[in-house]
């Protein structure tokens, strides 16, 4: 069966690159009716933190990215990468370099000057142990294959060649007997089962190396797939202002976790030309050889677009049930719903909601369309509303409230019928009673439909809001 692995670094948030290649795994795990391990590589001890590690797992179960069993720490397992380089050394696939820090120096600088990249020469693979200098400690290198070439077939990148005389012996152990990224990625993918590793691009030349150390250990190599960068929408490497963010901060934007993933997974992959489509659609249809190799484009604009999309769509005790999990999180959020909570307008919340989610691309714009609930009377009126409550609208609104204060039910088809006969006994058009009408009782010169807007907010409230603004 199917094993993928998230392998993030707990050095930073979980950043929208993370996510789109969680997502991968995860689709590519549950089309195949495999699983999805998490690994959380935080061998860079300076800068792993506890914080990371709970953002990360934050992350993930917001965005609905759920993990197979416990997660993997990489630090708490050095000592079965030590186990493995014994192995290597044993099997005469592995040295001990004693090259110090001033000769590794002077490689550096001649290949500096040679304007070639970086390398080893190789100076210790072949030198017996009796030449080693006296308590020196050793790094432990790969004894890697010289000649010939290594082979990466990419499920994405196609076949990747690399010839072996352009890859030196890298570093297993460091000197001070820590395991080195490279070698703790194989040793832990390889322990944990995993037959297809899912990950960036930027890791490509990493698989050549990684290659090399899974034919020292004899061990069977995944399925690679180096899945494309994601850039901006201008095709510049992605950053902050493109949308580079933590995924918290794209909860903290009001997006519904569905749409992300929609959004996500369109991030390099496509099925024909459907952008809309459920988890579960993705899942059926997820095929890692239908991704491409160009790089993705982030686009803030067709996220809230699509985000929009969903709130429309999503039924409306759902999406209510939806923005109760996410207020918290939104600015103001927690405010907003103990104002709620004091003057018992949840219900009028709720019967707001159908225009309400007509307006909004996203939870913070719900929010904010549905101010009016929990703004206390009297109204502070937008100054572009405040122009509609003129002389003449101060009068209509006055001969309204008379004429509402009657309506008995207080339903939207009443106040509406109510409505119109001011306007049409006052000789005006619709408009010139409800734009001001508006103002008066959201202090917004949009809102949702102002019928609504009248039933939401009730009798008692409606009334002495129009009072507040009728002359
Ligand atoms: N820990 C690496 C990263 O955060 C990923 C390693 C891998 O997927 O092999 O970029």
């Amino acid at each position: 069966t199917v094993v993928t692995r998230f392998a993030p670094s707990p050095t930073g948030f979980l950043h929208i690159g993370g996510a789109r290649t969680a997502l991968f795994n995860w689709l590519f795990a549950k089309a195949q009716g495999g699983k999805m391990l998490l690994r959380i590589e935080d061998t860079d001890r300076a800068r792993s933190t506890e914080a990371a590690i709970a953002a990360i797992l934050d992350g993930l179960q917001w965005l609905g990215l759920d993990w197979d069993g416990e997660p993997t720490f990489q630090f708490a397992r050095a000592d079965r990468h030590r186990e493995a380089v014994e192995q290597m050394l044993a099997a005469g696939r592995a040295y001990r370099c004693y090259a110090s820090a001033e000769e590794l120096e002077q490689m550096r600088a001649t290949a500096q000057a040679e304007g070639r990249p970086p390398r080893y020469d190789g100076r210790w693979r072949d030198r017996p142990a009796s030449e080693a200098p006296e308590g020196r400690a050793p790094a432990i290198r790969l004894k890697a294959p010289t000649e010939g070439e290594t082979v990466i077939d990419d499920l994405v990148q196609g076949r990747v060649v690399i010839p072996n005389k352009d890859l030196d012996d890298l570093v297993l152990l460091r000197s001070d007997g820590t395991p080195t990224y490279m070698l703790a990625v194989v040793v832990d993918d390889h322990d944990m089962g995993v037959t297809h590793v899912i990950r960036g691009v930027d890791h490509l030349t990493n698989a050549a190396r990684q290659t090399q150390i899974y034919e020292a250990m004899g061990w069977a190599v995944p399925k690679m797939a180096h899945i494309p960068l994601i850039h901006g929408p201008d095709g510049a490497k992605l950053s902050k202002r493109h949308g580079a963010l933590g995924v918290e901060a794209y909860r903290e934007m009001g997006f519904l976790p569905a749409a992300l993933r929609n959004y996500l997974a369109r991030l390099g992959w496509s099925h024909g030309d459907d952008e809309i489509f459920s988890t579960e659609q993705a899942v059926a249809w997820f095929d890692i050889g239908s991704v491409g190799r160009s790089a993705a484009r982030f686009d803030l604009l067709k996220l809230q677009n699509l985000n929009g999309h969903y709130m429309r769509d999503t039924p409306d005790d759902e999406l209510m049930a939806a923005l109760k999990t996410a207020l918290p999180h939104l600015p103001g959020g927690p405010d907003f719903s103990a104002r709620l909570d004091a003057s018992g307008r949840w219900e009028a919340f709720r019967l707001a909601l159908p225009g309400l989610k007509e307006r909004a691309k996203t939870l913070v714009e719900l929010v904010d369309g549905a101010r009016f609930l929990i703004d206390e009377r009297p109204l502070a009126v937008e100054p572009a509303a405040a122009g509609l409550l003129t002389s003449d609208a101060r009068d209509l609104l006055a001969r309204l409230s008379e004429r509402l204060s009657a309506l008995e039910p207080w339903t939207a088809e009443g106040a509406e019928a109510v409505v119109r006969a001011v306007a049409d006994d006052a000789g005006v058009k619709l408009g010139a009673l409800a734009q001001p009408l508006r103002a008066a009782l959201t202090g917004r010169k949009t809102s949702p439909g102002i019928f609504d807007v009248l039933v939401a907010l009730g009798r008692e409230e409606s009334l002495g809001r129009i009072e507040d603004q009728a002359s």
